[in-house]
């Protein structure tokens, strides 16, 4: 399998396996998360030949960045990185608001490139609209910021399809982050043929539907963060979930690979999908999800898992 592509019409060659770093320093996410394991995390990554790292202000308000900026200053490995980060979340009197005004997204810019100890941001997305300033104004202030050489890239994430081609309206937008895995595949209906038509990559977030993917959990299993308001891991829906990926489990046995590498393998083979961005707790699991390098699936294999998941 090539393990590198360029991202879109970018000129970002990455390897189609990053890292999703919002376990690192995002302690406002998860609870018991420790800064060392996450410096840990992104050292795993970079000896695994990782060149992807993804992060965000709101992983642990900016501490990812943070924590992710002094490993690549430790290792002294900048130019050989595309770091992407993104920005809208506003601190206000201790809540958070959604902010995409031209004078917040260019001072986020600056406070991410302090903290990532940087003086350029390969991919930098808008993380969610603000419901408020037009998005191709939005596109026009990441233009202007790309201009300047103060991002190489421009990025949206968490768009609707009309948003995306308001977003999109002069055709600046190149990377778009949106949530897709097997578990959750709404965005084949509009979003990912936009992508591909655009020309636009497409990045899936939650590519192992949080966990569930790798086929870890039973119906015995108790969750302490998010997951447990989430509706996948909820009463009926977290059975008939489990069921599908007990299907994908014997998948896994019959090729000898673990069912995480065959649920990253099948996102691999969508249009559109340059490379993601599997997210982990442990540098073990980073390791581990490394492996879906090493494993390709047949065109019948594809079509069965696909199914499985219709
Ligand atoms: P994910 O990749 O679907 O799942 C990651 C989680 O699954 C890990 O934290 C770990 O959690 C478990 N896991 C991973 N590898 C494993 C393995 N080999 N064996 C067993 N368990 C394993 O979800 P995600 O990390 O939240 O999403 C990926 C990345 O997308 C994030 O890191 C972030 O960079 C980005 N993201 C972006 C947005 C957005 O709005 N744009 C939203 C969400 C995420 P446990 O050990 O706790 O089970």
């Amino acid at each position: 399998m090539d393990q590198t592509r360029t991202l879109g019409k970018t000129k970002l060659k990455v390897k189609r396996i990053g890292f999703g770093a919002n376990a690192v320093g995002g302690h406002n996410l998860f609870p018991n998360l420790n800064d060392e394991t996450g410096k840990d995390l992104v050292r795993t990554a970079l000896d695994g030949g990782v060149n992807f790292i993804d992060t965000a202000f709101i992983y642990g308000l900016g501490r990812s960045e943070e924590l992710i900026g002094e490993v690549v200053q430790e290792r002294g490995v900048r130019n050989e990185l595309i770091i992407a980060t993104k920005g809208a979340h506003k601190e206000v009197d201790g809540s958070i608001e959604l902010d995409n005004s031209r004078e917040f997204l260019r001072s986020e810019v600056e406070k991410s490139l302090k903290r990532l100890k940087t003086d350029y941001i390969d991919l930098y997305y808008v993380h969610f609209p603000d419901g408020k300033t037009p998005l191709a104004e939005v596109a026009g202030t990441l233009k202007e910021l790309k201009d300047e050489g103060k991002i190489k890239a421009i990025g949206a994430s968490n768009l609707d399809y009309q948003q995306l081609q308001d977003f999109n309206a002069d055709g600046y937008l190149e990377v778009f982050q949106a949530e897709y895995s097997l578990i959750q595949r709404d965005a084949e209906k509009e979003l990912l043929p936009y992508c591909e038509k655009q020309g636009i990559s497409f990045i899936p977030y939650f590519p192992l539907a949080s966990g569930l993917l790798t086929g870890k959990f039973t119906r015995d299993t108790v969750f302490d963060d998010f997951r447990k308001d989430k509706p996948q891991f909820q009463g009926e829906t977290f059975i008939h979930n489990l069921k599908k990926v007990d299907k994908l489990k014997a998948v896994a046995e019959e090729k000898q690979v673990d069912t995480a590498h065959v649920a990253l393998a099948w996102l691999l083979t969508r249009p559109a999908i340059d490379a993601i961005i599997p997210g982990a707790k442990r540098p073990e699991q980073l390791q581990d999800n490394l492996k879906t390098l090493n494993i390709e699936l047949t065109e019948d294999e594809v079509n069965f898992i696909s199914d499985i998941f219709k």
